[in-house]
């Protein structure tokens, strides 16, 4: 009998893995390299580069003004039809543009502009940053009728859960990360937007840790708004466009703050007027940027193959493999369990912390062949990406965090600054 600590219990376990062939469909140049990333930016779908070829080369390259005919035009909706598919939505009602931070501000000042009532914008502490600096930046805007107010999680690692609850009543907006980013605490999203709806106060989830690890239902959760991002666990490459969700009873009552032709209901008539496109597309403002757009479409089409269910269930066994090594191997070196233990508050990545953290990472990446990331002040985030990360690779990780520490390897790089990892 192997023991989880034993390299052969994990190579047992990756060989009973189903989705196990997944991880051809990605590029692997460098086989050694342990990639705990892929909540950051994920890997690349071998599907991609043939895709990005053809773009170029025959759609851009040959088919030039054309090609708006040919596809490009409705690639924002087709591709946020994919996307609905992942996170509980009908196809008309996700449209891929903008970043996630764009799209935060475009739905969150359309709404608020169209309640009724004025009240806080309601968030939390754990939620990204760019996030509560959009979020300020609409409060400024709307002249202090919509204050934000940020509720402190108990711990750092929860999400403030009574807190937020006790302030519904004074609420105009709910605005949470669903899957907070530095501990990995996923809210239940259906309680709070029943809540949020019950008080009167729109829903607005940021879905960019959850969308591709974490099985989401924004129709059955009755929320009323999100965004998310697609270069994380969708795999659509490095500042690929964002993508945000309207519930469809709402899609005529909100107007886009950034008005565009994009967006204009007869956009080639050119009048000088703007009449909001019916339905998702009114959410368009410029252009929609084609390449990188269109390269979202084969890390999505991979994960629906997958399944959600099937990725959240190798996502569990994963995380909990990794924290039942943390207990054994790295809690009696000093490493903290940052992420919560209970599989259904939990993501898909584990954050671990520890006094010398960033020199941990760093001797990581140099030396170990290990790219986890690193979240100040003392964070290592691990991040799990179902469709390619192993148990083999979550075993060898956690050795050589094991090492790092024994034979103090993160000596040498205690006095770098970080930078991103
Ligand atoms: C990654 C991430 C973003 C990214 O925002 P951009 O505007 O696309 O850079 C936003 N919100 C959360 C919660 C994220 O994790």
């Amino acid at each position: 009998m192997h023991t989880p600590t034993d390299a052969a219990y994990a190579a047992e376990l990756d060989a009973a893995d189903e989705l196990a062939s997944y991880r051809d469909a990605f590029v692997n140049d460098e086989p050694d390299l342990i990639y705990l990333d892929g909540n950051s930016l994920g890997r690349l779908p071998k599907a991609t580069i043939g895709l990005a070829e053809n773009l170029v080369r025959h759609q851009w390259g040959g088919r030039l003004i054309r090609g708006w005919n040919e596809g490009w035009f409705e690639a924002p909706e087709r591709v946020g039809a994919k996307i609905a598919a992942l996170i509980g939505a009908h196809p008309d009602e996700v449209l891929v543009a903008d970043s996630t931070s764009v799209n935060l501000f475009k739905l969150a000042l359309a709404a608020l502009r169209a309640s009724g009532r004025p009240g806080v914008i309601l968030s939390d502490d754990l939620n990204f940053p760019s996030d509560l600096y959009v979020l300020q930046g609409v409060a400024e805007l709307l002249g202090g009728r919509y204050p934000l107010e940020v509720v402190p999680s108990p711990d750092g690692i929860y999400g403030p859960v009574e807190g937020l609850l006790e302030r519904l009543d004074g609420a105009a907006m709910l605005t949470l990360s669903h899957t907070v980013f530095k501990s990995g605490y996923v809210y239940d999203m259906a309680a709070l937007s029943r809540a949020a709806r019950a008080a009167g106060a729109i829903t607005l989830w940021d879905l960019s840790h959850s969308v591709g690890a974490v099985p989401v239902d924004l129709e059955g959760a009755g929320a009323d708004l999100a965004v998310g991002c697609c270069y994380k666990y969708l795999n659509g490459g490095p500042g690929a466009p964002a993508f945000l969700y309207v519930r469809r009873e709402l899609q005529e009552r909100l107007r886009n703050p950034i008005a565009g032709w994009m967006g204009q209901r007869d956009l080639f008539a050119f009048g000088l007027t703007y009449e909001p496109a019916p339905g998702i597309r009114r959410f368009r403002s410029g252009t929609p940027p084609v390449l990188s757009l269109a390269l979202v479409e084969p890390g999505v089409e991979l994960l629906l193959q997958a399944g959600m269910e099937r990725l959240r269930a190798k996502s569990e066994r994963q995380s909990a493999y990794l924290i039942a090594l943390w207990e054994q191997l790295l809690a009696p070196l000093g490493f903290t369990l940052n992420s919560p233990r209970e599989a259904a508050r939990r993501g898909s990545h584990v954050s671990l912390g520890h006094p010398q953290a960033l020199g941990i990472d760093l001797a990581l990446i140099r030396e170990f062949g290990v790219l986890p990331d690193f979240r100040a002040p003392d964070n290592l985030r691990l991040g799990i990406a179902p469709l390619y990360t192993t148990f083999t690779e979550i075993h060898t990780a956690v050795t050589r965090m094991q090492q790092s520490v024994v034979e103090r390897r993160y000596e040498k790089y205690t006095h770098e600054a970080p930078t991103v990892t």
